[in-house]
């Protein structure tokens, strides 16, 4: 097909029993369960039908139902978007688990993580039936896209892209992203991730920030991140100087743990680089006897770190990612 042909076969997109035409918008309740009171519950879903043919892409915030930052970057991104100046499709999912998100829950009412419960079943548990919703009515229809997540438990993430950096596609997207850092992850067993993977959808994963909060850096990471996306996928100009121009490609991350309970005070902060042995922080009992040093296993950087400073022994405290290696495997 041609250039031309494509674009007079450019039509409306049918979604949710309508129609919504190229240079428009809509709105979408999809339904999706009920409350015990018999309130029906639908799937909150904005569709952008650019004026021209283009990629379909998908941008998803808080599977996990209290990660908020992804839920303002997407609203803070169709704000920005014309539809009129807008090249292919946008299917934007700002709550994806409805549920946790009213119930301030990372998880289901069912206690499942809808992050582990993807593709999903029609008849299946709750979690699952949210999933494959979302697969049938969002992944189907797109070429690509972007899951927003924070940290969890009481930590918090340096803003970062995660993804199968071993494809040259996926590599390259995150690469126009540009946040401060990216690296290859190990894609796990029931993600939304895995589960578009396998239907041969390229999978960005946006991390940044802490559950239950809004971090306005994290989110102006996450919004020109994702319209760089858009640019490099000529779907929008982009028109705004760039934040962070290179992204650093790190490699294997671990935890350091705490060697013993107390309270833990930290002397190096986010996105600090830091050598191998050195001194991040202290844990000491609540009158600063019996201090133990907090040392770095790597030379590396620091993409995330507890919140709460009263730790137990073997509880995750500093994330450093190394510096000094080939990219490896990391769990999301
Ligand atoms: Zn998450």
């Amino acid at each position: 097909m041609t250039q031309e042909d494509a674009a007079e076969s450019w039509g409306p997109i049918s979604f949710g029993g309508a129609e919504v035409k190229p240079g428009t918008r809509a709105r979408f309740n999809l339904p999706m369960s009920r409350l015990p009171t018999g309130t029906e519950v639908g799937l909150p879903v904005v569709v952008v039908r650019g004026v021209k043919p283009g990629p379909s892409i998908w941008l998803s915030a808080a599977l996990h139902g209290d990660e908020l930052n992804g839920v303002e970057i997407v609203r803070s991104v169709l704000e920005r978007i014309d539809p009129r100046e807008f090249h292919g499709t946008l299917i934007a999912v700002p709550v994806v688990n409805l549920f946790g998100f009213l119930n301030e829950s990372r998880y289901t009412p069912d206690r499942r993580d809808l992050n582990r419960s993807f593709p999903g079943r029609e008849k299946g548990s709750l979690a699952s039936r949210v999933a494959h919703l979302f697969m049938e009515e969002i992944v189907s229809r797109c070429d690509l896209g972007i899951d927003l997540h924070t940290g969890s438990d009481n930590r918090t993430n340096l803003p970062q892209i995660r993804g199968n950096m071993r494809d040259k596609e996926t590599f390259e997207l995150a690469r126009a992203f540009a946040a401060p850092v990216m690296m290859h992850s190990r894609n796990r067993e029931g993600t939304l991730r895995k589960a578009a993977t396998k239907l041969g959808k390229k999978v960005l994963l946006f991390e940044g920030g802490e559950s239950m909060r809004l971090n306005e850096q994290v989110i102006e990471v996450g919004r020109e991140g994702i319209l760089r996306v858009l640019h490099y996928l000529k779907m929008r100009e982009y028109d705004r100087p760039q934040i962070h121009a290179n992204s650093m490609f790190v490699g294997k991350t671990s935890w350091i743990r705490a060697r013993r309970a107390g309270v833990l005070r930290l002397f190096r902060h986010m996105g600090d680089i830091v050598e191998k042995g050195e001194e991040l922080g202290a844990i000491e009992d609540i009158l600063g006897n019996n201090t133990v040093k907090v040392k770095s296993t790597r030379y590396g950087v620091i993409i995330g770190h507890a919140l709460n400073p009263l730790v137990y022994q073997g509880d995750a405290i500093v994330n450093v990612a190394r510096l000094d290696q080939d990219e490896d495997e990391e769990e999301e």
